[in-house]
């Protein structure tokens, strides 16, 4: 599995992208509503890794609810998998708790499903799959 990028909870996302523009050298390149999760998300090419800045766009969406909790920062480990499908069913066989039991649409034109971070101590990991 390769490190796909970081998720980080925001406030403010048009600031944000001038905070992070402004560390990584470059301008985001690109800016994204997913309507299902409530949140309007950008990227930022890292390497062979990005940065996800993810802000709510509605009081329920789970970032809102995230940055009520713990305040703003790193919300998820995204890691690619070549085949989702059957990784979600090698990661129940061997005792995982995921949050969606089948892929959903995701942000960057990927099928996404997210393990629960009670069953990988705190961290919230991300599976993702590039969409033919
Ligand atoms: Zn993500």
């Amino acid at each position: 599995m390769k490190l796909e990028h970081i998720g980080i909870a925001v406030k403010d996302l048009e600031k944000s992208n001038r905070l992070f523009a402004a560390l990584f050298n470059q301008a985001p390149y690109k800016t994204e509503d997913v309507e299902s999760e409530g949140v309007r998300t950008s990227f930022f090419k890292t390497g062979e890794s990005k940065i996800e800045l993810l802000e709510a766009t509605s009081p329920d969406s789970a970032i809102a609810k995230f940055i009520e909790k713990k305040g703003e920062g790193i919300h998820h480990l995204a890691f690619e998998v070549a085949d989702i499908d059957s990784e979600i069913e090698r990661l129940k066989t061997e005792g995982f708790e995921l949050i969606h039991q089948t892929p959903k649409d995701g942000a960057d034109n990927k099928r996404i499903a997210f393990l629960h971070p009670k069953s990988t101590n705190g961290v919230l990991v991300e599976l993702c799959q590039e969409k033919n």
